[in-house]
């Protein structure tokens, strides 16, 4: 998208890209680097390896730059700073070279097997092969149900197909990555983006296992971002809610205008009222705030639109190409 690392390469070019986004994972990068390794000498014809470095803080990158040293199969994008996993998903896939390029997390929950089971749905002329979780473990119930709460709202929300029990693991062909590079929204919840293109799409179920090494990179916070981008980016259902809820306010208010009308008339002390004026106003502050911040919400993300800013920015390169790493030393 805004770099284009896909050029170069004519002779030899992979069939097979993984790309594989790397916040602060230091614990799990040498067990990584080894069933990596071992699942690229297995697949079926040549294969690179994009691990995209999102501002870690620790020890990571020398560790990756390392790898990338012994393994011509292995590159690596550094980030100039932590944008996020899923901006850090999109600039490995815009430098993936592959027709078909899988997308796993680095903490091994992602278990290289299931590559096998993606690349034999795609053989089968599937463009799009999500990774279905059946069972997840290693995770606290808290996680879970968050989990499982967030994908009914979603579900609820959105009018478009997004699958449920699916994270970003998953195998995308050509069409669908050139698809995925022309949609240039900020506010990015990939999984949705690939839902919403359509084509021919599958799943494969695989049972999630623990963490190998480290600890999770999504803490709630992060999750609820996620969550809140994921239906605003995807759904105009809270913007109606606003219009539906504020016409009944209104109404309601209307209605209790024309007591308030006959009470002024009919009785004679009126000043009695006061508490129900101090609930009736209240209220009708808390949901004025409350639409306010909804609509915030959407124009927020006008604004981050309208900016036109990279989505992200690359500090170095290693592993491609003389060509396209000579940009940026
Ligand atoms: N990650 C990232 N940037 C971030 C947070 C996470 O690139 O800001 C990566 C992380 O290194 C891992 C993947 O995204 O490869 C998924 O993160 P994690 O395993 O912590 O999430 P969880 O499995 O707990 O949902
Ligand atoms: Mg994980």
């Amino acid at each position: 998208m805004t770099q284009d690392l896909s050029q170069g390469g004519v002779n030899n070019r992979p069939i097979y890209s993984l790309v594989l986004p790397i916040f602060n994972e230091e614990a799990v990068l040498p067990i990584l680097a080894k069933r990596i390794t071992e699942l690229l000498d297995q697949l079926d014809g040549p294969c690179e390896a994009i691990f995209v470095d999102d501002g870690s803080s620790d020890t990571s990158v020398i560790f990756l730059r390392e790898m990338v040293n012994q393994d011509s199969r292995f590159k690596l994008i550094e980030l100039s700073r932590n944008f996020g996993h899923q901006i850090a998903i999109t600039a490995g896939m815009d430098a993936a070279t592959g027709d078909a390029v899988i997308v796993m997390d680095a903490d091994l929950q992602d278990p290289p097997e299931v590559v096998f089971d993606l690349i034999a749905k795609w053989k089968e002329g599937f463009e799009i092969v999500y990774a279905k979780r059946i069972k997840r473990e290693g995770e606290t119930v808290f996680k879970k149900i968050s989990a499982n709460l967030f994908y009914k709202v979603l579900d609820r929300m959105t009018s478009v197909d997004i699958p449920r029990d699916v994270g970003d693991f998953r195998l995308v062909g050509r069409k669908a990555l050139t698809t995925f590079q022309g949609m240039p929204e900020r506010d990015r919840f990939v999984r949705g983006m690939f839902g919403w293109m359509g084509f021919r799409q599958t799943e494969v179920p695989f049972e999630r296992p623990a963490r190998a090494a480290g600890e999770t990179k999504y803490p709630l916070w992060k999750m609820l971002r996620l969550a809140v981008h994921g239906i605003v980016s995807f759904s105009e259902k809270p913007l109606r809610a606003a219009l539906w809820l504020g016409l009944g306010i209104s109404l309601m208010a209307g209605l209790f205008g024309v007591y308030a009308l006959f009470a002024w008339l009919f009785k004679a002390n009126v000043v009695e009222g006061w508490t129900s004026t101090m609930v009736v106003v209240s209220f009708l502050f808390g949901i004025n705030i409350f639409m306010t911040g909804i609509i915030g919400l959407y124009v927020g993300g006008i604004h981050a639109e309208v900016k036109r800013r990279p989505l992200y920015v690359i500090d170095r390169l290693a592993g491609f190409q003389h060509g396209a790493e000579a940009e940026f030393d």
